[in-house]
């Protein structure tokens, strides 16, 4: 559990760096993803998704699935679409 002075201090943080690194590393290639954070609802939002345990699609209801999934697997888009895309090669 954070203090709210921690949490304060990483909030403060994100809004300088505007962006993340992904919690965890793709399944598919092995590399973390940078997450942009564009906005402060980015920042906010990404704040109440790991601190605050709130769902994902309540804390950040205007991510696409896609980058939704990056958060909470790691796994990028395009290594998503590699797993699970169709058979276009
Ligand atoms: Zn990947």
């Amino acid at each position: 559990m954070k203090t709210l002075e921690e949490l304060r201090r990483i909030e403060k943080r994100l809004r300088v760096a505007r962006e993340v690194e992904a919690p965890r590393a793709c399944s598919v290639c092995g590399q973390r993803m940078m997450i942009r954070l564009t906005c402060n609802e980015d920042v906010i939002g990404l704040m109440r998704w790991m601190y605050g345990r709130e769902l994902i699609q309540v804390a950040l209801p205007h991510w696409t699935p896609q980058m939704r999934e990056v958060l909470i697997s790691g796994t990028h888009p395009a290594c998503w679409e590699q797993l699970f895309g169709g058979d276009d090669q």
